[in-house]
């Protein structure tokens, strides 16, 4: 019996050195409040305070939609003309507020500050009010804080922001463990649980928990697996903290969710034999259920704008797995170190972008003429209109992609966007 290893697969040819167009201009992304949406799902007793304006209530409360069943746990502590312009104390405000809210919504035991773009350009200190309402409501309720403005961010790091907040919170411990970092839906959450307790690895703790009462542990003998590749700042906060990432591509279709687990399957010293036990049932069931797609989406040409950092994890299981053709694959931003496997295992000579310059971006698409765009929603109307079938990115985020039991859906999602054309062609 041979233990596993976590080497990178053998790629297509591979991008880890191949040359990457960087271009800094004018961006199409929305901003970290975003992800205050699958955020506050998530952890389920946290509440998100958004300290902004107007313009970000109803980002929030539009991309949020209307909670008729439950109390929200998002809001927006609206910045009025008096504070921008200094005439009123705005941390007096803040704490009035967050009092009101507290006293009233006694569920709530984690409040988040999140920072937007007004509260920074009046420069209020939310770290230091955070440790303020901190100290005045411990230990009833923890209050942190982070930004999720738009001014030289992406929509996902939002979460990134929220998690690296959190990781200082987490207690020490010298125990050994595996640490998922990365929201992820519950029904996936559970799926990895039960095949890391088949491997025999554990115990297996989450970032961000479902609850804030249950914070995750952590330390040297911490090894962690990212579940997202737009991390960066998370990952290094862990690592400050002891901790080691295993390295991996992320859990996107068979082949990655195969590489992800052997990581962990391979710091745990668990054997082949094992490995390939645990796994086959739910590898099969997933090669079969994502045959069904391949038709559909073999040797179709796919253009990526840079919007959710999911891209090149994307591109990878869409050439590799799907057999699409990869015309452009665009990231905000590119960590090379958490996308090694990924790059590695990219076909070599796939088209790389990193930043926007969107003007140049929509050019080359159109030009281009690829058979789809994945791309924010403020440009997919536009490139509808050229004829062009495009598929939101934003919607992955919604969407549990990850695992065996996913790596359908995931195929799915790309295939509805042409069955919607073929049938308003008809
Ligand atoms: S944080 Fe900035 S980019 Fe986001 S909604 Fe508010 S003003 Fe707009």
């Amino acid at each position: 019996m041979t233990a596993v290893t976590n080497l990178p697969p053998a790629g297509i040819g591979g991008c880890t050195d191949a040359p990457v167009r960087f271009e800094r201009g004018q961006r199409e992304v929305f901003c970290g409040l975003t992800g205050i949406i699958w955020l506050h799902r998530k952890i389920q007793d946290a509440f998100f305070l958004v300290v902004g304006s107007r313009t970000c209530a109803h980002l929030i409360q539009s991309a949020a939609g209307v909670m008729i069943f439950a109390e929200p746990r998002f809001a927006t502590a609206i910045l009025e003309e008096r504070d921008l312009a200094g005439m009123a104390d705005a941390n007096d405000e803040l704490d009035r507020v967050v009092g009101r809210l507290l006293e009233r919504r006694p569920d709530i035991k984690l409040l988040f500050l999140v920072g937007s773009c007004p509260s920074e350009v009046i420069k209020l200190d939310l770290g230091r009010a955070a440790q303020r309402l901190s100290r005045e409501f411990s230990p009833r309720v923890r209050v942190l804080n982070y930004s999720g403005s738009g001014i030289e961010t992406t929509f996902t790091q939002g979460e990134d922001a929220c998690l690296a907040a959190m990781v200082p919170e987490l207690p020490a411990t010298e125990e050994r463990s595996l640490l998922v970092v990365g929201a992820l839906a519950d029904i996936v959450e559970d799926q990895f649980r039960r095949i890391f307790d088949q491997l025999g690895i554990g115990p297996v703790h989450f970032l961000p928990p479902r609850s804030s009462r249950d914070l995750p542990a952590v330390g040297p003998e911490t090894r962690y697996l990212l579940a997202q590749p737009f991390l960066a700042d998370t990952g290094k906060a862990l690592d400050d903290r002891g901790c080691q990432r295993l390295a991996a591509p992320f859990p996107l279709g068979v082949e990655g969710t195969m590489g992800w687990l052997e990581a962990a399957a391979s710091a745990w010293g668990v054997t082949a034999d094992r490995f390939a036990e645990a796994t086959r049932a739910p590898r099969e069931r997933a090669e079969m259920a994502l045959a069904r797609y391949r038709d559909g989406l073999a040797g179709k040409r796919i253009f990526f704008f840079p919007d959710s950092q999911l891209e090149i994890p994307l591109a990878r299981f869409l050439a590799r797995e799907m057999g699409m053709q990869l015309v452009e694959v665009g990231t905000p931003y590119m960590h090379r170190q958490h996308l090694a496997h990924e790059l590695a295992m990219l076909p070599s000579g796939t088209a790389l972008s990193e930043g926007q310059d969107v003007e140049k971006q929509l050019d080359r698409a159109i030009e281009a003429r690829p058979d789809m765009i994945v791309c924010g929603l403020g440009l997919a109307n536009p490139l509808e209109a050229e004829g062009l079938t495009t598929k939101w990115s934003i919607e992955l985020l919604f969407s549990p992609i990850q695992g065996f039991e996913q790596a359908a859906d995931l195929a799915e999602l790309f295939t509805r966007p042409f069955n919607r054309r073929a049938r308003l062609m008809v």
